[in-house]
């Protein structure tokens, strides 16, 4: 617990997600979990491993058939990349809940500012640390580790000492200690012929470079490794770039029909089925599109594309394919035989965030909300061709065997087996 009345020192927070790709096939997939988990198949090398894949003497880039061979009982998949997007979109929406001031470094990696967040929450930085952690384990099952310290060097060197899945806070009190458990090159910024260096003037490990005085340094050293050494000192020298990455996640849908055909009913009917596909998987991860584009897929392999800023964010079929519509019939030609047809959500936006924005309206929203929190469930529960909305029945029909009963509803169409 804090003292109050104690001034908060700069604090800077590093997250770092464990085994990124592999965590988030163990969260999607709990019978992946406790076992060794290579994404790479569809590179033919090992991408990423979780650590019970590590344990077993796996490494990043080997390959597949070497793989096998080491680690018989490793479960081997191709990368779902647009999966890991949305966890990743996921963990900073909620970093982004505790703090105005977070960077994106990677898909897996941010910084936080959390300066005086122990003075409004009446919690440690260490304590902070700990409940975020256990905030993105508990709401999207992966495991994090968390770096703290004044600048954002020592916040990345206190979560790679951290790995896997603890807490670590270099403070002024332990950080001799604290540096002297990391190799010079396991500082951020300094690569590996820099490490050699280093080594040469006897500087091996990162308490090494600490202690050396400001003139050995400006002596032996340019100014990106002299920055490093302020760094350390929690003298702050890289900002915090708030600016949010601008490569957006997307969830596209696409189905390849069996041969081309010209049915322009159908082909509609096709179209909407993969919006509600779509849609689906962005209510699982709890996003709203800000774009729509529709696809259709030509005979000769072209493509006639046409993209639709949404007037408000949705991830509700009911509301989108209406606008779709007219779109389609603009793009639809009668003499091009088509092969198929796809869907892409894209300007993708936590829901919570935007139904903050959604005072007008908010009845409307809340319904559909209603009816699609129960389209959801018996989705989940009696699979995913049991329900639609009426104007992709007939693809949804076409799909599945032998429906038995029909329920017609005012927007949607279920089928019960
Ligand atoms: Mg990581």
């Amino acid at each position: 617990m804090i003292q109050k009345g104690k001034k908060s020192y700069p604090a800077i927070m590093h997250v770092d997600a464990d085994a990124f790709f592999a965590s988030c096939e163990q969260a999607l997939y709990p019978e992946f979990q406790n076992r060794p988990v290579i994404v790479g198949e569809d590179r033919g090398i090992a991408v990423a491993l979780s650590y019970e894949a590590k344990r077993a003497g796996v490494t990043r880039g080997m390959l597949i058939q070497d793989v096998k061979r080491i680690c018989p009982d490793g479960i081997i998949l191709s990368g779902d990349y647009e999966t890991y997007a949305l966890f990743s979109k996921k963990i900073f929406s909620i970093l982004r809940r505790f703090s105005n001031e977070v960077e994106q470094y990677s898909i897996d990696e941010g910084f936080v500012n959390i300066t005086g967040m122990d003075k409004v929450l009446n919690l440690s930085y260490n304590d902070i640390g700990k409940h975020i952690r256990g905030t993105i384990l508990k709401e999207i099952g992966i495991s994090v580790s968390v770096g703290i310290g004044k600048t954002k060097t020592l916040a990345k060197l206190a979560s790679y000492l951290a790995k896997p899945a603890r807490v670590v806070e270099i403070t002024e009190a332990n950080i001799l200690e604290s540096l002297s458990g990391a190799k010079i090159g396991n500082v951020w910024g300094i690569g590996s012929s820099s490490a050699h260096y280093m080594n040469q003037l006897g500087i091996y490990t990162a308490d090494a470079l600490y202690s050396k005085n400001m003139s050995f340094v400006a002596k032996h050293f340019t100014k990106p490794h002299q920055e490093i050494w302020h760094e350390m000192h929690g003298n702050m020298v890289y900002p915090i770039c708030i600016d949010e990455k601008t490569q957006y996640a997307s969830i596209s849908q696409t189905r390849t029909f069996g041969k081309t055909f010209g049915n322009k009913a159908l082909i509609y009917q096709e179209l909407i089925s993969n919006l509600e596909g779509a849609c689906r998987k962005a209510r699982k991860y709890g996003l709203l599109a800000g774009k729509v584009t529709i696809m259709l897929k030509r005979q000769d392999f072209s493509h006639d594309v046409y993209e639709l800023r949404l007037p408000r964010p949705s991830s509700f079929p009911a509301q989108i394919a209406p606008l779709l519509r007219p779109l389609f019939d603009g793009l639809y030609e009668k003499r091009a035989p088509y092969r198929g047809t796809g869907i892409i959500l894209s300007q993708l936006q936590d829901e919570k965030v935007v139904q903050l924005n959604l005072l007008e309206n908010e009845s409307h929203f809340n319904k559909l909300e209603h009816v699609y929190n129960a389209v959801d469930t018996l989705l989940s529960r009696y699979g995913k061709n049991t329900i639609s909305i009426a104007s992709s029945h007939n693809a949804m029909k076409k799909n599945q065997q032998t429906p038995q009963r029909i329920m017609k509803l005012p927007l949607l169409v279920g089928v019960c087996h």
